[in-house]
């Protein structure tokens, strides 16, 4: 029985060394790695090995936090000892004496994790001072001022980040001496006001514990180390660990390491850099330091930094040297880095050294430039690439700059990124007039429907005040790449009286307000927008991800200009042309109304006849744009209703127009409502009810291919039966599809090939539950995962947003289903329907066009699961070829852990 007891001994238990140090003496923490010394740590312990200039010190493991845990509280026996003996290595090195009366070592305290957590825990520096040491510094480094600047620090540090005194209680003290001494900086207090303040700050200190500062350097060092492992578990940690998903860590490691002291005088500062440009990606040193001043001094905006550019006029030496260890670091790293850095009296020091984080545009770039440069390979810059990120490269947006200088008025849904700016439209019409009279609006409704297509075709931008991110509006808007901001909840719209209020202003048409679809603000007035280059890297990595990727990627387009947009960004084919839209457009609703309306199946073929041509010529379009490559047609699928007219209006001009009374028309209009209509009288049930339209429809497809063929036009159309739920529906349409097909060819005379598959969408749950009988009838399978979604959560799409807020807020669901899929649900379908499938008839294709086509998560799901292809967007094409590559190249390597991925420099 002892046996087992030794091996539940749990993952911190083995680590039996806790303390690994990095100096002179020795190093030892290389290749240990970022799980135990936390990623600051493991970098500290690697630019000593590769003779950086770092200050020694050493790293207490995430294993002693994850112990600390453990013992309820309590730091592990012994540790202190050996912290002891590690701080006497470091005194020997540096021929200094922790808490000393003649030289007194002083260190930081800094806490790291695997993963940085931005404002986890502050930093405590020069700890180890104490009234007498603080002399003693002062007489050793001949510089009085310097050491009680250390001193009001430290109290300051220890008071707020130990012991928990809010920081605005020192900043009261300091304001105080300031005025005394009518300095405006820190630095104008003279050494007779920092000697006040520490007392000060001691008064401060007591006031709020109850106790004096403590003099003994090693309680100081204790209770620092414990102030470290207790932030680990402070809410706003839990909290972030939560959102970004991070699981499985130990804790954090805490860092002991020798002080260097940028607040020497005008020879000494300290400052932040890249190694490139974070936002260009311009391959040049790039960041601001800090002359007289110490740790977070640079970024904290007490005193304006100068960019390192002008370090040279200052210190030439040191500027070399650092353009020197940014080479060293880009080669030993092989990513672009983000570092601090001190100079103590002309001395140049490494404190920090992580893989920078970057914009998209910078990434490419980066990523292009280190290939040519031969730092990294083809596969590494692709996968470092963050597929979801290319919007931003795609797409108009805001001069950060000029944003600033506008009201922020309420925020929305990101619906579809991008920035517009524009007078306000509140009807579809509206939009559709004034922007023929050749003004910009946007379109602001409180929810569209597909009659608004036109007005959102014309409109620069839409904004909604319900809906969520699958709403109509939101997926119409991201199939075109317009700028959508949708359930601004707090808008409130008047369309009759034309006029949005919003938190007590009101705008009316002629306001101009700016949207930002990839943040959701809406901005008032005309912010300045900046046109985005495709530039010759962004093509390039593409190529790239073309050779390494196994999944097709073909896109969702109803329009030839979609289409040929999709082509343009490396779309291999459509795999969704709804064919809906091409009825709304005027010409053509009347008779679309004309067969809705219909009483009887002659009246409806009438109809049907009048709508062949207008089909007939859009495929000719869709197939000539998409030469060569398949197109997957879906038939009509929405509810009749939609189409109707529901005003009395145009009811009433629908009469005219049908020879029948107004009230016929209102008769059947509301014969044909219908209390559920995403459950309703759609998809392949209406024809069922209606064969004659799904024939219509097919004719229109078939003699469009034929009419191409002549033309010498490679058309390859494929028929997507939509929304089947029984093997029994596909087999009866299926029929009817090919016995039309057959019948087109034979009235055109046309004798040769077409090869047009018939295929259906998976979309209802029972498709996917009987998947293995319908491909009997089926040559692919795509599945509709945003009904497929919407049916097996039962959550109706457009009402989606009154409550998924809260399930996300109360982590009931990990991310939005409708935007990257659910792979423990509806991910089982997809893989269970597909193999199925496959097992009734080998090879056959199967891909998805829901929303989740573009999501990278998603599209690494379909990778995984074998589909062919999948489909998305226009502008979401790129990553979805470039996240198709990520998922290969993740099939090549052996993975590494479990855990989130952590770039090796983090
Ligand atoms: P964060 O993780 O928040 O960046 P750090 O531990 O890196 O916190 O420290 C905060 C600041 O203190 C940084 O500017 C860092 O360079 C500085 N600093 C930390 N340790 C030392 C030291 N031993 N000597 C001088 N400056 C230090
Ligand atoms: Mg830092
Ligand atoms: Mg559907």
């Amino acid at each position: 029985m002892a046996k087992t007891k030794t091996k539940t001994k749990t993952k911190a238990e083995k680590h039996l060394k806790h303390l690994y140090y990095f100096g002179k003496t020795r190093t030892e923490g290389r290749g240990v790695g970022k799980e135990l010394l936390g990623g600051k740590g493991a970098n500290l312990a690697e630019m000593t090995g590769i003779g950086l200039p770092v200050p020694p010190g050493f790293t207490i493991t995430a294993a002693v936090c994850d112990l600390y845990y453990k013992h309820k509280g309590k730091l592990p026996a012994g540790l202190m000892d050996q912290v002891g003996q590690y701080v006497r290595t470091l005194e020997k090195e540096l021929g200094k004496k922790f808490g000393d009366d003649k030289n007194p070592l002083l260190v930081s305290v800094r806490s790291g994790a695997a993963i940085s957590m931005p404002g986890m825990m502050n930093t405590i520096l020069n700890l180890g001072l104490t009234d007498q040491s603080v002399v003693a510094l002062a007489n050793a480094t001949a510089n009085e001022r310097f050491a009680y600047d250390a001193y009001r620090r430290l109290i300051n540090m220890y008071g707020d980040v130990v012991m928990g005194i809010g920081h605005e209680h020192f900043e009261e003290a300091f304001g105080k001496v300031k005025r005394k001494y009518e300095a405006k900086l820190d630095t104008d207090v003279p050494t007779e006001g920092l000697i006040e303040l520490c007392s000060e700050y001691q008064d401060v200190y007591r006031h709020f514990t109850s106790k004096p500062f403590p003099q003994d350097p090693y309680t100081q060092l204790e209770l620092a180390i414990e102030a470290v492992f207790k932030s680990w578990m402070q809410p706003r940690a839990v909290r972030y660990r939560e959102v970004e998903n991070i699981r499985g860590l130990l804790g954090t490691a805490v860092n002991v390491q020798s002080m260097v002291y940028g607040n020497m005088g005008s020879d000494s500062g300290t400052g932040v850099a890249f190694t490139r440009n974070p936002s260009t990606g311009e391959n040049r040193f790039y960041g601001e330091f800090l002359i007289n001043a110490q740790g977070e001094d640079v970024v904290a905006g007490i005193r304006t930094p100068q960019p390192v550019a002008e370090m040279p006029s200052w210190n030439k030496q040191v500027y070399k040297q650092l353009l020197g260890i940014k080479d060293t670091l880009e080669h030993h790293y092989r990513d672009m880095q983000d570092i601090e850095f001190t100079i103590e009296r002309g001395t140049l020091f490494m404190l920090q050294t992580r893989t920078g984080k970057r914009t998209c545009a910078a990434a490419v770039r980066i990523a292009c430039e280190m290939v040519k440069e031969k730092l990294i390979e083809e596969k590494t810059a692709v996968a470092r690439v963050p597929a979801g990120d290319l919007t931003q490269l795609l797409l108009p947006s805001f001069d950060a700059a000029a944003k600033e200088s506008h009201t922020v008025l309420t925020r929305g849904l990101p619906a579809s990124p991008g920035a517009a700016v524009g007078a306000l439209a509140f009807s579809a019409e509206e939009a559709v007039e004034r922007t023929h009279a050749g003004q910009t609006v946007l379109l602001v409704r409180k929810e569209t429907s597909p009659e608004d297509i036109d007005g959102m075709h014309s409109a620069v931008g839409i904004l909604t005040s319900t809906g969520g991110m699958t709403s109509h509006a939101a997926v119409v808007a991201r199939g075109w790449g317009r700028c959508c901001v949708a359930g601004a909840g707090e808008l409130h719209i008047d369309a009759r009286q034309r006029r949005l209020t919003v938190n007590g202003k009101v705008f009316t048409a002629d306001d101009i307000l700016s949207l930002d679809g990839t943040t959701g603000e809406v901005l008032e007035g005309s912010v300045a927008t900046s046109e985005p280059k495709m530039s010759g890297d962004f093509a390039r990595i593409m190529q790239w991800a073309d050779k390494y990727r196994r999944l097709a990627v073909r896109t969702n387009a109803d329009t030839p200009a979609d289409a040929q947009r999709a082509r343009d960004f490396g779309a291999e084919g459509i795999g969704l042309c709804r064919t809906e839209h091409m009825f709304f457009e005027e010409s053509r609703i009347t008779a679309m109304r004309e067969m809705i309306l219909a009483e009887n199946e002659a009246a409806r073929r009438k109809a049907l006849a009048k709508l062949l041509p207008y089909q007939r010529e859009d495929f000719v379009g869709i197939f000539t744009a998409m030469k060569g490559l398949p197109v997957t047609v879906r038939l009509l699928d929405p509810p009749l209703h939609e189409f109707l007219p529901h005003d009395a209006e145009s009811q009433a001009e629908v009469a005219r127009v049908l020879g029948v009374t107004p009230a016929a028309v209102q008769a059947r209009v509301s014969r044909l409502h219908e209390a559920n209509p995403m459950l309703g009288h759609r998809g392949c049930r209406l024809s069922v009810t209606y064969p004659e339209i799904l024939e219509m429809q097919v004719r229109a497809i078939v003699e469009a291919a034929i009419e191409c063929r002549k033309k010498r036009v490679d058309a390859r159309p494929e028929i997507m039966i939509p929304l089947v739920g029984t093997d029994r529906e596909l087999e009866m349409l299926g029929e009817l599809t090919r016995e039309t097909i057959d019948a087109v060819k034979k009235d055109t005379k046309f004798s040769g090939e077409l090869e047009i598959l018939v295929g259906t969408m998976i979309e209802v749950p029972r498709a996917a539950l009987t998947a293995g009988a319908i491909a009997r009838h089926a040559e692919f399978f795509s599945f509709g995962t945003n009904d497929l979604t919407q049916m097996t959560f039962g959550f109706s799409r457009d009402d989606v947003n009154s409550f998924l807020p809260d399930y996300l807020k109360k982590e009931l669901l990990p991310v939005d289903p409708f935007q990257s899929l659910d792979v423990d649900g509806v991910g089982q379908l997809v893989e269970m329907a597909t193999a199925n499938g496959r097992q009734t008839r080998k090879g056959l294709k199967v891909g998805i066009c829901g929303e989740h086509g573009g999501d990278p998560a998603s599209v690494a799901f379909c990778h995984r699961v074998g589909l062919d292809y999948v489909s998305c967007s226009p502008f979401r094409v790129p990553i979805a070829r470039l996240a198709a590559a990520q998922a290969a190249l993740k099939d090549e390597k052996p993975k590494k852990s479990a855990k989130r991925r952590a770039p090796s420099g983090e």
